[in-house]
């Protein structure tokens, strides 16, 4: 399934649940906040989970997702609604809840993969919410998405796409002399010597997009 069909799933499944799951006089707010991250698979996880298996049944609406901490691909998030908070642990993947917050860490060894040795040094460190950044949506234009051809990580670009990297010498594969070798032309002419190239390209194995790629992609970790 290609994403952005998979997104538009999570968005259908996520607004049915608000219809059965949340008190009526916060639906709207729910809806309006589920659109502001639409694009967003991770925020689009976390509310799927939330929304679907509320710790108890208060029927509230998310009124604000933090970005507390992020390490490789796991995003430590806190959500918030108008009465209780939460720790979430999220990936595009799947999102996962470890407990309201301030309160007991069903999974304390996610602290710990964080760097928090237990659950007290986190709380201390973190004592509520509102001090932690706003979870931004990076949305289509974010590094997941490449930001010329609109690939998905893990996609190939569309052939031509100046970010794609060259599979032989990993160079800008748009811009070295690879394409030429490899055809033994001096220039590319025809539909049909695009065709060969894009047949010996994916024999060799083509470089999908991945966020380093991605010219506004900080390199090193970003904390
Ligand atoms: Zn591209
Ligand atoms: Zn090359």
């Amino acid at each position: 399934m290609h994403l952005s069909e998979k997104i538009e799933k999570i968005v259908k499944e996520v607004e049915i649940f608000i219809q059965y799951g949340v008190q009526e006089s916060e639906q709207q707010d729910a809806l309006k906040f589920l659109h502001r991250y639409k694009n967003d698979t991770l925020a689009l996880q976390l509310m799927r989970t939330f929304y679907t298996s509320l710790p108890e049944t208060h029927e509230e609406s998310i009124a604000r997702i933090t970005l507390i901490q992020k390490k490789d691909d796991i995003f430590l998030l806190g959500l918030t609604t108008a009465r209780h908070s939460y720790l979430y642990l999220a990936t595009e993947q799947k999102a996962l809840l470890l407990g309201e917050y301030g309160c007991e860490i069903v999974e304390p060894e996610a602290l710990a993969f964080f760097g928090y040795p237990d659950t007290k040094v986190f709380f201390e460190k973190y004592p509520g919410l509102m001090s932690c950044e706003e979870y931004e949506s990076v949305g289509v234009t974010g590094a997941r998405f490449c930001p010329v051809c609109a690939s998905a990580v893990g996609e190939y670009h569309l052939l031509g796409c100046p970010v794609e990297v060259c599979p032989w010498c990993d160079g800008q594969f748009t811009r070295c002399s690879c394409r030429f070798e490899k055809l033994g032309v001096e220039i590319l002419e025809d539909e049909e010597e695009l065709e060969e190239l894009e047949r010996i390209l994916e024999e060799k194995g083509r470089v999908p997009y991945s966020k380093e790629q991605c010219p506004s992609y900080p390199s090193g970790t970003d904390e």
